[in-house]
């Protein structure tokens, strides 16, 4: 079976080498082996169905739990040459019935249904009349009421298991199951815990970030002004908050989507194609957008507010990067946030217990919003990894800003809370701290403190701002309710007191996520092209992955673009001429006679990798060539700090990297003492006991270097 499975990976798929996890969860289901598999969102679970699909005799099943996903797995089968099809409530009961006497006749290999679909009896007989072999229920987790998305039909895949004989064999998928979940599902499926293959809950490609105490607006504003050409998911709690943003992004003059509960469903559908063609590049949503969208090149994730618990913010975050590119998830930290969640939960009919279960989780989710400690850490934490590693590329574990101290302005706006007697919220303190003429402020002789107009130089934005900053860091405590009141806290008492410092950080930097590359881009615009001819969103045509290789590799003839991942032969017979075309003219305008010598000298080597693995091996390679980090990002219009991360990841796969190069001599003593000193392997506390033109690449590479000889026994 193993061997069909790798030849249906080549020449539908396009790809030579299975992921993670595939080849052993394809392994278990041939055979014959119930598995639960557990794997993260763009970790490539679909194939593992869809490849046995095409091995197993009869027809897959597969349960899906929304609709708008199912079109598009089987728009992208056909691309690929795999007969599919799915039935579920959008289509007309003519097609419907023609659909069923397609599945009757044997014309399909996977069929996709919604659970529900299982409640209709006529349906149930077909499938008994069938030879079913396999059948895969994707996020599984819906199984579960302790999972976050519990779905009662979901129940009925217990009753198909036992009506269908033979009993076929069963392949449970889901990226976000704690442990507790992982038993539901095994028990409700009899799925034998020996056959759960969990591959992890990393996703290499997602820089995590959490920004706390900077106005979220302006945030925003910066973040999308710098990464305009991309597209992006920025998630809200409420619907008005939705359309609020959603406002704030027009009169900016960006096009953007908004998709919440309170639209109409025709409303909603066409701001979700538009988003999923390309046609807007940011949608701004409540949590009800998303689950089933496929799209796989979003490139940042931002939440306005926080989720209700972390399944819910790993599964919304992992929209982004599903084509394995680098990509952004960021959380705009607000403490006091966590009260419209709260009161979600209490306001919902769930029972005591299943409450207090939720508010758990949700005390987890504002841990996160506070954590220090690496962030990819703190996640894969909590989906029950054991000593998960630091990633060393999330905010945490780069934050290299400075601190300010800023204890006498916090002062000031402690005091003033004092005197306010700690019964008035922040538009109110900021008022009398700024010293506003507001009649109000007046009549509770608020004009004859101290404290009134005490921040007169600043403007009340930023006066509002401090304030958050100052509830971010737990100085303040927000009451319950719409409007709410900020209470001192013990540590507010110590500041006062003089007994603490206040430390800020400068402002988050803002990084541009993926740098802009002219032939990526008319690549992306051919791709744009088809889709609009052929009605399917572009990446179904090819993921911005496969178009990334292709300018980074320049392939020129059939041969070479089919060993681009994600190009299989269907796909190369459709699209390979249009787009060498376009590769070939580029190559001509630039005066490349051939492609350039580094990308022909790892084209061996990438044949096997996916992209962003063929992405470091051509730094690596103009690194062998004798070339600087700078000018290996110029060259490649990378930043140097994804050219450094290329280099560490050709480490951790046993490139040999002289890492003494970018460790001057001058500094490794001082960087010896340092990492000694902190008793750790994080960079920042041990950046900070060095001076400044010590960079964090000098400390890693230090590590790297210190680490490949542990690893070789000289130390
Ligand atoms: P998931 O369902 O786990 O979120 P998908 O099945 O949608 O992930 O896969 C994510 C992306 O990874 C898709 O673009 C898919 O084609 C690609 N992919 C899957 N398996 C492989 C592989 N073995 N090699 C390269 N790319 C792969």
């Amino acid at each position: 079976m193993l061997n069909k499975a790798k030849n249906v990976l080549q020449t539908y798929f396009g790809y030579d080498q299975f992921r993670d996890g595939q080849e052993e969860i394809i392994q278990k289901v041939s055979e014959g082996k119930d598995t639960l598999t557990i794997m993260p969102t763009g970790g490539g679970k679909s194939l593992c169905y869809q490849i046995p699909a095409m091995i197993f005799p009869g027809i897959t099943i597969v349960i899906s739990p929304l609709i708008s996903l199912m079109k598009d797995q089987v728009d992208a089968l056909e691309k690929t040459g795999i007969p599919s099809t799915y039935i579920n409530s959008t289509l007309p009961s003519e097609e419907i019935n023609e659909r069923l006497r397609g599945i009757y006749n044997g014309n399909y290999k996977l069929v996709y249904i919604a659970p529900e679909r299982l409640e209709v009896p006529s349906f149930l007989r077909l499938l008994k009349e069938i030879h079913i072999s396999f059948l895969a229920i994707d996020e599984a987790h819906c199984i579960s009421q302790w999972g976050h998305d519990f779905r009662p039909s979901y129940l009925q895949t217990k009753n198909l298991v036992n009506q269908i004989k033979p009993k076929p064999v069963i392949l449970a998928l889901t990226a976000t199951a704690t442990p507790q979940v992982q038993n539901d599902i095994c028990d409700l499926l009899h799925i034998d815990k020996e056959n759960v293959v969990m591959t992890g809950f990393e996703r290499e490609n997602l820089h995590f970030q959490v920004v706390k105490g900077e106005d979220r607006d302006r945030f925003l504003l910066n973040y999308i002004e710098k990464n305009r050409s991309q597209a992006g998911i920025i998630y809200a709690a409420t619907r008005k908050e939705v359309d609020r943003i959603h406002l704030l992004l027009e009169r900016k003059g960006w096009s953007a989507g908004k998709y919440h509960a309170g639209m109409s469903e025709a409303e909603r559908n066409q701001q979700q194609e538009r988003f999923l063609f390309d046609d807007l590049s940011i949608m701004v949503a409540t949590n009800a957008f998303g689950m089933g969208i496929n799209k796989s090149n979003v490139r940042f994730v931002i939440h306005y507010q926080i989720p209700r618990n972390m399944e819910s913010y790993y599964q919304e975050a992992g929209r982004a990067g599903r084509d394995g590119e680098e990509s952004a998830c960021i959380l705009l930290f607000a403490p006091q946030d966590s009260q419209i969640q709260s009161f979600l939960i209490e306001q919902s009919e769930m029972d005591e217990g299943r409450k207090e279960h939720e508010y758990a989780k949700l005390r987890k989710m504002v841990a996160y919003g506070h954590t220090e400690s690496c962030l990819q850490q703190f996640i894969l934490h909590y989906f029950g990894e054991e000593n998960p590693p630091e990633c060393g590329k999330c905010g945490n574990c780069t934050d290299s800003r400075e601190q300010v101290d800023v204890t006498i302005d916090a002062q000031k706006v402690l005091s003033c809370i004092r005197r306010m007697n700690e019964r008035f919220g922040k538009t109110m303190i900021t008022k009398v701290l700024t010293g506003s003429a507001d009649k109000k402020i007046k009549s509770f002789g608020f004009d004859q403190l101290s404290t009134f107009g005490i921040m007169k130089e600043r403007t009340q934005k930023e006066v509002s701002e401090f304030i958050d900053f100052l509830t971010a860091e737990g100085y303040l405590q927000p009451t319950d309710g719409q409007y709410p009141i900020l209470m001192l806290t013990e540590s507010a008492g110590n500041v006062l007191r003089g007994n603490e410092p206040v430390m800020r950080k400068e402002k988050v930097r803002i990084a541009q996520i993926v740098a802009d590359n002219d032939l990526f881009e008319r690549l992306r615009e051919l791709r744009r092209e088809f889709a609009e001819k052929e009605k399917v969103p572009p990446y179904v045509i090819f993921s911005d992955a496969t178009l990334r290789e292709m300018s980074a590799v320049l392939p020129q003839t059939e041969n070479e673009l089919l060993q681009i991942k994600g190009i299989g032969e269907r796909k190369l017979e459709a699209y390979g001429a249009d787009f060498l075309s376009i590769i070939n003219a580029y190559c001509k305008e630039k005066g490349f006679e051939r492609k350039p010598i580094v990308t022909m000298k790892v084209e061996r080597k990438t044949a096997s990798k996916s992209t962003k693995e063929s992405s470091h091996l051509v730094t690596y390679q103009m690194l062998q060539d004798g070339m600087g980090i700078d000018e290996i990002a110029q060259e490649r219009e990378l930043s140097e700090r994804t050219v450094e991360s290329h280099l560490i990841k050709c480490d951790e796969e046993g490139h040999e990297i002289d890492w003494d190069q970018f460790i001057p001599s001058q500094y490794e003593e001082i960087i010896q003492q340092a990492v000694e000193e902190a008793e750790s392997t994080r960079l920042t506390p041990i950046k900070e006991l060095l001076p400044d033109e010590v960079s964090f690449f000098m400390i890693r590479a230090f590590l790297q270097r210190n680490n490949e000889k542990v690893a070789k026994g000289e130390v």
